[in-house]
């Protein structure tokens, strides 16, 4: 299972959520630290790879090239990849370069779920909505985005159960 999403929508929170090791992947308030794809093996024997975050502005063009095609080759040619979790800012909902790489991850056939984060940071009252936007916007029914918290330990477990699912699909 592979974690993809712009610098700062929370992929580095979210896996340390899922390992429940709260400093196993690096967590930056510095967008675009995480320049490698980093492998961590869990205790049931999988493998969650942390991608480097897109749309970083402040590094230099040809190093976003060199990261994209480093992330594009391995998402395309990683055979024992089950699913890619697409992660969306929950609180400020999908943005121009989530919707490309959706497209793009589209147009190639690989296998997605898509999983909005900082749910917390979004009040009660409007998480319906939010939901119904996020899924909209990004062509999918609300029931099938997985909005999680790192921060607060929402919708872990139920991401945590969908991916030792998928994990178990032949
Ligand atoms: P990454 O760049 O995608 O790996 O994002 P990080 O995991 O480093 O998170 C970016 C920022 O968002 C950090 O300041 C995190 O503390 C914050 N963050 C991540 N997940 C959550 C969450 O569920 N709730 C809240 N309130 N903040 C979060």
């Amino acid at each position: 299972v592979a974690v993809v999403g712009r610098s700062n929508v929370g992929k580095s929170s979210l896996l340390n959520a899922l390992a429940k090791r709260p400093k196993l992947a690096h967590v930056s308030k510095t967008p675009g630290r995480t320049q490698l794809l980093n492998c961590f093996a869990l205790d049931d024997g999988t493998t969650v790879v942390d991608c480097p975050g897109y749309g970083y502005a402040a590094v230099s063009k040809q190093k976003r090239g060199s990261w994209q095609h480093m992330i594009e080759g391995y998402l395309l040619g990683r055979e024992q990849l089950r699913r890619i979790l697409v992660l969306v800012d929950g609180e400020i909902g999908p943005t121009d370069l989530d919707l490309m790489l959706l497209e793009w991850t589209r147009a190639n056939d690989l296998p997605i779920a898509l999983v909005a984060t900082k749910h917390d940071k979004v009040k009660a009252a409007r998480r319906d909505r939010r939901k119904r936007e996020v899924a909209e916007r990004c062509g999918v029914e609300p029931r099938d985005v997985v909005w999680v918290s790192a921060a607060k330990g929402v919708g872990i477990d139920r991401l945590a159960d969908l991916i030792r699912g998928w994990l178990a699909e032949r």
